[in-house]
């Protein structure tokens, strides 16, 4: 029996500040607007002028030479390591990574490759960390083919990475002759956060992808870069998958009006998720993690409330926070205003004196 995230407890509120996920966010009327103006074809015959325009701005921002509309951020790490690997071989991943986590096992049962899990703070890991994983080329070892990075690191914070530290991990892997891969689900924060335009990002890896359905808003889709070739090769997966679509540009419309609308806006979440850190830490006893992006993680323990008990209890009010990783995550996005974090941290507050 698989469990079914839990229903809202009897009695609760409906949501009025989602800090959930910024998987939730519902499209704007301008984004529905230009949805239903989409013209539209055959996607998988390579004929939705939505799509293809989609697909070439982001090669074009990526710096890739090619790209394929996927249904999910999950597909674009199916397809890709997929395309890198074979059976048997193995992708070096922090022990954090989505591909670990949250992806029901995928990379084992159709890829059937292993992923070694590295260590280091906030999702991280070094290239001393990364080259103390290196295998010998013995008849004994796994081979090695994939690094897999996650920008920003979500479970370890939505940190970014120093562009340093991710230069020096891609020089150990072209080292060893490994393919690289990023999973961007929130790539664009990281760009916004940091200032470092994407392509220059993202110039040492062979694939890398973005969600749109994360801060960008759109209500499903993601995009997958790579080279011609790596691209080509995606699309014999993306068909066995059933990825391939139909009149997809309907969803592609979405996604451009995300790229022409909700990518400089992505510093109010920044700003919003900032001030949330300061106010909460200074309720006594709270630990709060710095934020880089659009994600703060608190533990409230040391305040005198258990973390369930404190969710529960802003569920209560309407205020939809999630756990993640023993921690509380709070998720900023733009169906949260700088008013919603005031009302939080109040209510936040109010819980911990009741407590
Ligand atoms: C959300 C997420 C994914 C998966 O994306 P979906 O669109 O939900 O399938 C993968 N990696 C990271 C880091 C994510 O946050």
């Amino acid at each position: 029996m698989v469990h079914a995230p839990a229903r809202p407890p009897a009695g609760a509120p409906p949501v009025r500040i989602n800090l959930y996920s910024d998987t939730q966010t519902r499209p704007t009327a301008a984004m529905r607007e230009a949805m239903m103006a989409a013209e539209v074809g055959d996607e998988q015959f390579g004929d939705d002028p939505t799509v293809n325009e989609l697909c070439d701005r982001m090669a074009a921002l990526m710096g890739k030479e090619a790209a394929m509309f996927l249904p999910s951020g999950t597909m674009c790490n199916v397809v890709a390591i997929l395309t890198h690997c074979r059976p048997g071989e193995e992708v070096l991943a922090h022990e954090t990574a989505h591909i670990l986590s949250s992806e029901g096992g995928v990379h084992a049962a159709l890829a059937g490759v292993q992923i070694n899990p590295l260590q280091g703070a906030r999702g991280m890991f070094s290239a001393e960390t990364l080259r103390a994983a290196i295998r010998p080329a013995t008849r004994y070892a796994p081979p090695q083919r994939l690094l897999e990075v996650e920008q920003t690191a979500n479970i370890g914070g939505g940190g970014v990475w120093p562009q340093a530290e991710l230069d020096a991990v891609v020089a150990v892997a072209r080292e060893q002759g490994w393919s690289t891969h990023m999973d961007g689900a929130r790539l664009m924060n990281a760009v916004v956060a940091s200032g470092i335009p994407a392509a220059e990002m993202v110039a040492g890896f062979d694939s890398v992808w973005l969600d749109f359905t994360k801060g960008l808003g759109a209500p499903l889709g993601a995009v997958l870069a790579g080279s011609e070739e790596f691209i080509g090769n995606a699309w014999r997966w993306k068909q066995r998958l059933g990825g391939s679509m139909r009149q997809a540009g309907i969803c592609a419309a979405a996604c451009i009006h995300a790229l022409d609308h909700h990518i400089d806006r992505l510093a109010e979440d920044h700003a919003n998720a900032k001030a949330l850190a300061r106010g909460l830490r200074q309720i006594p006893g709270m630990a709060v993690e710095e934020p880089d992006t659009n994600l703060v993680f608190f533990d409230p323990a040391g305040a005198g409330i258990d973390a369930t008990k404190l969710v529960a209890t802003l569920r209560m009010q309407g205020i939809q926070i999630s756990m993640l990783g023993g921690r509380i995550r709070a998720c900023l996005h733009l169906d949260v205003t700088a008013t919603m974090v005031d009302e939080t941290l109040a209510a936040i507050r109010e819980a911990v004196a009741a407590a």
